[in-house]
């Protein structure tokens, strides 16, 4: 295991011990790993006699439906009132895989406004300062693995039982890209092989996540890969664009382009790859690389977004065109660093 030190887990202990109203709250667009992070310390939380809430700012891809207990999640965009009810109540707010409080979106002020405690638990870098205790560090692959580590800390590592580790073993395998990335530690594997230990089906859920797609999907992805993506050799770069018009073509539903980015960098040569999804308000992007290139800081400071070095996001609220523009305009300063990227 990897303990994490006194100085964190007592005060936590103090905060879960103590809590009438605990609320778990996720990040805007939830991935694998906040749905599998946020719905393994529910469990957990059950088990200590708490009756916990969890709360998403807004739906998230149906091949997360499965998780055991994704029936418990409020999600604000469709009941906003009993939302805003909960976090007022709430005494305890656990937040979980996210680092900056914008990153719920529409909920940001009545987050930063609630009276209860905050607890941060997440593996982003530079986490903000909103919370009232901050157990957060880049070296885990993913906040369920750390919410492992924590709950081994707290000496409660025996509540951990099959339907908790299908959660947290979901929100490490997505957060890695099923052991691809983020994942060079050996403790990542200890809390894996604990987790296979509990009777887990990591087959299965694998085939949960990745083989659950709709034949429109696989076409939107060859029609990416054909027609619309564009490779620049000269920066190491590629991209991908889609516009609303292609998406209402190919019957997009959310988390259809999920992994999309991902494809660019399987060429030769390429260490950068994005992609821009138009939607009705702005541009949704997502950045990867291999090596050292820190899409992170790229996002944070051109795209109004942020994220981890390997993996980040961001948004333009510029045309799709002009967007892309953009992001052509930029490379060339980018030579040297993505040149030397490895
Ligand atoms: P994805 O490309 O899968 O949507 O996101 C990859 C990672 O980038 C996420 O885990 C998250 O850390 C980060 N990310 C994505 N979108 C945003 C954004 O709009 N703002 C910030 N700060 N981070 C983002
Ligand atoms: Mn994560």
């Amino acid at each position: 295991m990897k303990p994490i030190s006194e100085d964190i887990i007592s005060p936590l202990q103090h905060f879960i011990k103590e809590t009438q109203h605990p609320l778990i709250l996720i990040h805007y667009n939830p991935d694998g790993d906040a749905i599998g992070s946020a719905l393994g310390f529910y469990h957990y939380l059950v088990k200590k006699g708490k009756n916990p809430i969890v709360v998403s700012p807004n739906d998230y891809p149906k091949f997360l439906h499965w998780l055991p207990g994704n029936d418990k999640v409020l999600v604000y965009k469709r009941q906003s009132g009993t939302v805003l009810n909960a976090l007022k109540q709430a005494d305890v707010i656990f937040v979980l895989d996210f680092n900056d409080a914008d990153r719920v979106n529409d909920l940001e002020k009545y987050l930063k406004n609630a009276k209860a405690s905050k607890v941060l638990i997440d593996h982003h870098p530079e986490p903000g300062n909103f919370a009232d205790l901050v157990i957060s560090d880049v070296i885990y692959s993913s906040t369920a693995e750390l919410v492992y580590h924590v709950l081994e800390s707290l000496g409660d590592d025996h509540l951990i039982d099959k339907t908790i580790a299908e959660c947290l073993y979901t929100g490490i395998m997505t957060d890695t890209g099923s052991f691809n990335y983020n994942s060079s530690q050996p403790y990542t594997y200890y809390v894996v092989s604990k987790l296979i230990g509990l009777g887990i089906n990591k087959d299965q859920i694998y085939w949960n996540i990745y083989d659950n797609y709709s034949a429109e999907r696989m076409r939107l992805l060859g029609y990416c890969l054909y027609k619309k993506m564009e490779v620049f050799p000269e920066y190491h770069t590629a991209f991908i664009s889609i516009t609303k018009e292609e998406l209402k073509t190919f019957n997009f539903a959310p988390g259809d382009s999920e992994g999309f980015v991902n494809y660019p960098l399987s060429i030769k040569g390429i260490r950068f790859s994005a992609i821009f999804v138009e939607n009705d308000k702005h541009v949704k992007i997502s950045f990867r690389s291999k090596g050292a290139f820190p899409t992170h800081k790229f996002a944070e400071k051109h795209f109004n977004g942020g994220g981890h070095k390997n993996a980040s996001g961001g948004n333009s609220f510029e045309s799709l065109e002009k967007t892309l523009q953009k992001f052509l305009d930029l490379l060339p300063q980018y030579k040297t660093a993505l040149k030397n990227g490895l």
